[in-house]
Order: C-alpha cells, then sequence, then structure tokens
C-alpha cells in the first residue's frame, strides 16, 4: 500500500491503539490526539516499544477549534492528512427518563459533533489532492438501539447519516466514507460495564466471546486501500454474529 498519512482520534483507547499499530504496520505515518500530556507520553512510550512510532498532538475533538488546531499541527509535522479514522468517544448511560442534558450532550459532543470538528478541517484538502479514506468507529448500537443509552445510540446512528452523506458528496474526488460499527469489544469501555451485565452480552454473541480490538482495526485497514476506491458509504457490521441487520 502507498504510505500515507493518517490520523486516528482516540488512539491512546483500546481500539484506537490496534487502529494505530495497525496502519503503522502497513507503513503508514500515523499521528493522534491527546488530552492529558502525562498520560499521552506513557502511551508514547510504550508505542516506541512495541516498534510503533507515533505523532501526538493535543486535542479535544469535541471543541472544534482545538480540533482545527490539532490538524494544523498534524499537517505541520507530517503532511495533510490522507486519511482519517474518526475512533474518539465516551458514553455515558443511563436510562432516558434519568438522562441528564449534560450526559446527553457530552456523549453526542465528542461522537457525533466531532466528526464535523476533525473532518471539516482535512476535506478541502483531500478534495484538493483527489484522495482520501476517512472511516468513522460508530457501534452495534448505533444500529439497534440499547436499553440506557439513548444519548450514545442516538449519536452512533448519527454517524451513519455522516458517513453516506459525505460519501455521496466526494465521491468524485477520490475520497471514500465509510463506517465500521463493531460489537462489544474487551476495552476499558466494555470492561467498566458490570460484570453480571457483561456475562449477559457475551451470552448474546454467536461467536461466543467479546472481540478483540486487532479485529476492529483489520475491518478499518479494509477501507484503506486502493482496491477499495470503489466502496464508499458503507456501514461493515463487525461484531461476532450479534447483529445482522444493516
Ligand atoms: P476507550 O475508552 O478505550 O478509548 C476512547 C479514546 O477516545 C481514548 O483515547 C480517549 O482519550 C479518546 N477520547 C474520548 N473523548 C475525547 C475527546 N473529547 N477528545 C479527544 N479524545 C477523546 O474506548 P474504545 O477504544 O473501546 O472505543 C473506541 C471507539 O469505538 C469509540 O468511538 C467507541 O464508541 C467505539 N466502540 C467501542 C466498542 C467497544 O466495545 N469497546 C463497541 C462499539 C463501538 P482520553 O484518554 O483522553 O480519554
Amino acid at each position: 500500500m502507498t504510505a500515507r498519512i493518517a490520523l486516528v482520534t482516540g488512539g491512546t483507547g483500546g481500539i484506537g491503539t490496534a487502529i494505530v499499530q495497525r496502519l503503522v504496520r502497513e507503513g503508514h505515518r500515523v499521528a493522534s490526539n491527546y488530552r492529558d500530556a502525562d498520560k499521552a507520553e506513557a502511551w508514547r512510550q510504550k508505542m516506541i516499544a512495541a516498534g510503533c512510532p507515533v505523532t501526538l498532538v493535543p486535542g479535544d475533538v469535541g471543541d472544534p477549534e482545538a480540533a482545527a488546531d490539532m490538524v494544523r499541527a498534524i499537517e505541520k509535522a507530517l503532511g495533510p492528512v490522507d486519511i482519517l479514522i474518526n475512533n474518539a468517544g465516551i458514553t455515558r448511560d443511563t436510562t432516558f427518563h434519568k438522562m441528564t442534558y449534560q450526559q446527553w450532550m457530552d456523549v453526542v459532543n465528542t461522537n457525533l459533533n466531532a466528526c464535523f470538528n476533525v473532518t471539516r478541517p482535512v476535506i478541502e484538502s483531500m478534495r484538493e489532492r483527489k484522495w482520501g479514506r476517512i472511516v468513522q468507529i460508530s457501534s452495534i448500537n448505533g444500529q439497534k438501539g440499547q436499553y440506557g443509552q439513548a444519548n450514545y445510540a442516538a449519536a452512533k446512528a448519527g454517524m451513519h447519516g455522516f458517513t453516506i452523506s459525505l460519501a455521496q458528496e466526494n465521491a468524485r474526488f477520490g475520497i471514500t466514507v465509510n463506517t465500521v460499527s463493531p460489537g462489544y469489544v474487551g476495552t476499558d469501555m466494555v470492561m467498566a460495564v458490570p460484570e453480571d451485565v457483561r456475562a449477559k452480552i457475551v451470552a448474546q454473541i454467536p461467536a461466543g466471546r467479546l472481540g478483540k480490538p486487532e479485529e476492529i482495526a483489520y475491518a478499518v485497514n479494509f477501507f484503506l486501500s486502493e482496491e477499495a476506491a470503489w466502496i464508499t458509504g458503507a456501514n461493515l457490521a463487525i461484531n461476532g454474529g450479534h447483529y445482522m441487520g444493516w
């Protein structure tokens, strides 16, 4: 694969780390963002020890100005972004009748508004250069909904709408836009769910286990090649058979 410049938001998290490692292994120059400098530096050292150099820049993806600064810093360090993986995300679970406005806003802002905040500063340059790959990391719960996750499911479903509109607008410019919708993967986000609830989730997965971050990274990488140039506006569900609809 031609070496490209890639930005993976939330690269320091469970799925993000696997995506970063995969893209570095594919020969790309990879950047990610951080909010906590000490935590980020510890992660960067681990990545260097694993033979995986990463450019880290500060940036809260929920803040449009910080996200634009983050993209500018990456462009300065590495050059224009060819591959964008909108991966950063959070949950603030509670049933809707108890949900606060803040819980709603935090989740919609970090998962959905962030797609605007980070994609907007990279898209014009991709269009000028007639090449780009954009992948949103959505969720099985954006497809099927989830008790206690009205905020998260709404934001993740919104990412699908974003993907298919952006795909239409940019197909003629050599830019593909796709979504990967993971099922439950054994990262901190899922390990924070109480054990008994997790056991019930696993019982619903035909494959009989949680996913691995590397399995999500494999699906992301599938969309990035030259050969994937005609795949745009797609949603790739990767969930061990947990949900088989759109
Ligand atoms: P983690 O909690 O392990 O990682 C989340 C990453 O996002 C961290 O690097 C975190 O950085 C970053 N992040 C969160 N908020 C912001 C922000 N405002 N600005 C910048 N960075 C931010 O989660 P996962 O790796 O499990 O999840 C990755 C993606 O996959 C998410 O979008 C999630 O919704 C999605 N997903 C996960 C599933 C799972 O089972 N784990 C299932 C389906 C989808 P920091 O350290 O600063 O908090």
